[in-house]
């Protein structure tokens, strides 16, 4: 079975083309420009890459294009589009509607709709590419929708309910729902397979230009660090992460901004940027640092500093920790952060290997000591084959 695997925004749209019998990726390939002008990018498999302008002036042309390119010319992969078992689509906020993955359904898509004012950058551009691969594909092909909030829906009220008036959480659905939930599930049950236990306490830090951190017992997220939106939490290459609410107010004050613009400080000027003044790029950031640059550096023991901190909090939360997995861009391949966050930890039950560490990047690799209390593990993640792996579930329910 093929399923292709898609991850849009609102101008471009990333996919896979994933042979579930061996999970190997066939060609994959980036659609980006969508509505301004149009281009994409397509690899396959065997190394044939090529590369192209084309207008997509809608999400439709660009799977178009996509299907084209993987049945057509020089990045051919398959024969026609029949050979396309399923689509699976990433969807961002599922809201409290969609613990798990689903079938996509013109109701399904109407929620996705209504879920849009919970995230209003988010869902949008997911709906469009949802009802565009419909108009391309037909609705005959089963498409499933994967949320990225649906992992942490099983965390307990104490951890999800913010202290505001409870009446905000009845009326809006305000409450910490927390996202990158495929990137953590995938790593966590991947430790669990590893090791052959289901009932692991893992903490999972999952740091990219957005990052998250999250506490996984037995397989159920129990807490994580974002919340309603994607800018609580630690420090990011651009957000804030969380800092006192009354700053909004004082930094509106102060700049003369409106509360939109202030969010888009938050947002967009802040972070690993907003303190280093350098760079959101964390390679940016330790040449920067390298060179004498304090407060690139001054970002980089920020945002270490506060992973400690979730780690030390999330092992309490649980009454125990077993793991912690290091995941995305900056888990995957950056030993300083790895090692600043881990090194003094023995009193923690860490006991760091810097060897290990230095030759841990970029491949599932145990970073502490043979015998650590706590092991800690770098996973790299794979939200598109957790994603093409639920729809295949899904998709053989239906037969
Ligand atoms: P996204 O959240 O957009 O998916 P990624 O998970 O790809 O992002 O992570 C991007 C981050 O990973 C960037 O800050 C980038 O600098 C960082 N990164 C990538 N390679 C390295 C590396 N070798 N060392 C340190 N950081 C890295």
């Amino acid at each position: 079975m093929k399923i292709l695997v898609v991850n849009a925004g609102s101008s471009s749209m990333k996919y896979q083309l994933i042979d579930m019998e061996t999970e190997t990726v066939i060609a994959k390939g980036l659609c980006e420009r969508i509505g301004i002008s149009g281009n994409i990018s397509h690899k396959t498999a065997d190394g044939r890459a090529l590369s192209y302008d084309t207008p997509f002036p809608d999400h439709a042309a660009a799977f178009r294009e996509m299907i084209k390119v993987l049945t057509e010319g020089e990045g051919k992969v398959i024969n026609s589009m029949d050979e396309i078992a399923a689509v699976g689509h990433r969807g961002v906020h599922g809201g409290e509607k969609f613990a798990s993955s689903l079938l996509i359904t013109d109701e399904i898509l109407d929620t996705v709709d209504e879920l849009s004012s919970l995230a209003p950058l988010h869902n949008p551009p997911g709906l469009v590419a949802m009802k565009a691969s419909q108009q391309v594909f037909g609705k005959d092909k089963p498409m499933v929708a994967v949320f990225d909030t649906a992992f942490h829906q099983t965390m307990p009220e104490k951890a999800y309910i913010y202290p505001i008036p409870y009446e905000y959480y009845e009326e809006y659905r305000f409450r910490r729902y927390g996202f990158h939930g495929t990137s953590h599930r995938f790593v966590s049950a991947r430790l669990a397979e590893i090791k052959g236990r289901n009932d692991l306490k893992i903490v999972t830090c999952h740091l990219g230009n957005g990052s998250s951190i999250a506490a996984v017992d037995a397989g159920r997220s129990v807490d994580t660090s974002m919340g309603l939106t994607p800018l609580e939490g630690i420090i990011m290459g651009t957000r804030s992460g969380t800092i006192d609410p009354s700053l909004l107010r004082a930094m509106a004050q102060q700049k003369e901004l409106s509360l939109d613009e202030v969010t888009t400080v938050l947002n967009k000027q802040s972070g690993l940027l907003g303190v280093s003044g350098v760079s959101n790029d964390q390679r940016d950031l330790h040449a920067a640092a390298a060179g004498g640059n304090k407060r690139a550096e001054l970002a980089i023991d920020i945002q270490c500093y506060q992973i400690k901190k979730y780690i030390g909090s999330y092992a309490a939360a649980m009454g125990g920790l077993d793991a912690v997995i290091f995941t995305g861009g900056i888990g995957e391949n950056d030993e300083v952060v790895r090692r600043k966050v881990c090194e003094d930890m023995q009193f923690f039950g860490i006991d760091f290997d810097a060897a290990k560490n230095d030759a841990g990047s970029r491949k599932e690799s145990r970073i502490t000591a043979d015998g650590s209390r706590v092991e800690v593990w770098v996973i790299p993640t794979n939200e598109e084959l957790l994603i093409a792996r639920d729809t295949r579930d899904i998709v053989s329910k239906l037969k």
